[in-house]
């Protein structure tokens, strides 16, 4: 099914609620939830100090907890069925392979904040695909460090608790990320954008309520396993072109300047710094012709994103182009607007934008022929931007009151 059932969220709560009573066999006491995102426009700028516009998808990350005997902590993911126990009295360290250091590190971060964590239960449910590319892992983060606010009453800034989520990430799981996954999680906003300048770290809600436009995420059931090692060479070559053009990040490069220094770097570099400083001034271009509702020209700057990532920074893969192939071959008569790779590339998902009306069609479009091409199935799913983080009521959900 394509649409998700309007209460996706009040639907993982009550599976946690129920997972936790099973698993513990006590009442839990908090919860709260944390969405995954998807990246509309703006790939690879965020570690050049650019332009990035995610939001927020409705597939949550759901945290529950109740107290704890000691100071143990004791969880588990209802999702990998993965667990994991420490103790929250000394400070808590990353574990070794197959430990929850996501988990772990949030943890850390408030310890370091002087809160105190007391012994707790805790279990993890989620309807965020896990690996994907719609950071799975920044829902973990945030969705429990929104947990820790309610346990700890350590209140936090919105930002500051994105900032110890990506924190955790850095430190506790080893991934060098930048700031758009956490934030969108923590700051997404019902019916908005997120223009997110990564280097002033300068946040935008930008309105997209148009009933009639919706967006469209595509899987392509590959995983991303050449990506960590690729994202290091690029972050390389950018840094490179950076240097060559005597600015500390590329988002203070201009096409001019760069096409004026071509003929002293290497045709690779010239390509990556040529896809950041194109996909900054296509990110914001984005943002003007969205708030005029001209859904055609986002569309173009979707397929322009894709084509330079394909061809500058060189991070798509046949199935991926295959998706936004499709999509181009529908056209506007067959719905579409535009489409493009979103997330770091070499797997995962596409993001399209698709005409309310036509979403059926084009989902079915998009599985069957991609199925004949690539021989694959491709999971489609539409999200209107939802709601970030937040702590979770916990009177009994109506149907399970005697
Ligand atoms: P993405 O963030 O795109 O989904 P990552 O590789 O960054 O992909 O993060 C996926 C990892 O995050 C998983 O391998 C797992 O360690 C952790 N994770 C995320 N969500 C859950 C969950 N619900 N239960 C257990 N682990 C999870
Ligand atoms: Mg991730």
């Amino acid at each position: 099914m394509l649409r998700p059932p309007a209460s996706t969220l009040a639907g993982t709560h009550e599976r946690a609620l129920r997972a936790f009573r099973a698993r513990f066999g006590a009442e839990p006491r908090w919860a709260a939830a944390a969405p995954g995102r998807v990246n509309i426009i703006g790939e690879h700028t965020d570690y050049n100090g650019g332009f990035v516009l995610p939001m927020a998808i409705d597939r949550y990350t759901v945290a529950v907890a109740g107290p704890g005997t000691e100071r143990r902590i004791r969880l588990v993911s209802a999702n990998t069925g993965g667990e994991d126990e420490f103790d929250a009295a000394a400070p808590i360290i990353r574990g070794g392979q197959g430990r929850a250091n996501y988990v772990r590190g949030v943890m850390a971060g408030f310890q370091r904040l002087g809160a105190e964590i007391p012994g707790l239960d805790l279990l993890i449910d989620s309807d965020v695909p896990i690996g994907s590319g719609l950071s799975s892992s920044a829902a973990l983060e945030v969705a429990v460090a929104t947990l820790l606010e309610a346990v700890t009453g350590h209140a936090l800034d919105p930002v500051d608790k994105a900032l110890l989520c990506q924190r955790a990430e850095h430190e506790f799981a080893g991934v060098p990320c930048g700031i758009m996954d956490q934030f969108a999680s923590a700051l997404g906003r019902e019916g908005h954008l997120l223009l997110l300048d990564c280097r002033s770290q300068q946040l935008e809600h930008v309105p997209m309520i148009d009933p009639a436009v919706s967006v469209m995420i595509a899987h392509s059931g590959v995983r991303r396993e050449l990506a960590a090692g690729e994202f290091a060479l690029r972050r390389g070559r950018c840094e490179e072109a950076a240097d060559a053009l005597g600015v500390e990040l590329l988002r203070d490069a201009t096409l001019e300047r760069l096409e004026a220094a071509k003929a002293r770097l290497p045709d690779e570099t010239f390509r990556r710094a040529r896809h950041v400083v194109t996909e900054d001034a296509r990110t914001t271009e984005a943002v003007r012709m969205i708030q005029q509702g001209r859904w055609s020209a986002v569309g173009e700057l979707m397929y322009g994103s894709h084509a330079s990532l394909r061809d500058d920074f060189e991070v798509s893969c046949p199935e991926l182009d295959a998706l936004v192939e499709i999509c181009r071959g529908l056209g506007e008569a067959g719905g579409v607007y535009g489409s493009r790779l979103t997330g770091g590339g070499f797997g995962g998902c596409t993001v399209s934008l698709v005409a309310t009306e036509a979403v059926d069609a084009v989902g079915k479009t998009l599985r069957r022929t991609y199925r004949e091409q690539i021989g694959l199935g491709a999971v489609v799913f539409v999200s209107r931007p939802a709601a970030g983080a937040a702590i979770l009521p916990m009177e009994r959900l109506p149907m399970e009151q005697p």
